[in-house]
């Protein structure tokens, strides 16, 4: 019978990875050390499937953080900078 595992989630640094399912509830997150207890399980399955759905929630979690970085970027972007001094050559 095949392992099965859980993606969770840390509550502390809001990490997704895959965590063995057991009987016990507790889990030690694997990026900052913290002991916990499952509240959610947002997926199980073999490892492989956890990991392909690990990969995908923390890559929507990282684009949507670094989309609020990239449109705090962007105001200095050689884009927006050129358009600034059109304006400046138009007043
Ligand atoms: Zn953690």
């Amino acid at each position: 019978m095949p392992q099965i595992f859980q993606v969770l989630r840390c509550y502390k640094c809001r990490v997704f990875q895959v965590q063995q399912s057991k009987k016990s509830l507790k889990w030690k997150c694997k990026m900052c050390g913290e002991k916990q207890s499952t509240q959610k399980v947002h997926g199980s399955g073999s490892g492989s499937d956890c990991r392909k759905h690990v990969q995908k929630l923390n890559m929507l979690c990282g684009e949507l953080r670094e989309g609020v970085e990239m449109s705090s970027a962007a105001k200095i972007s050689p884009n927006k900078v050129s358009r600034v001094s059109c304006c400046h050559g138009e007043l």
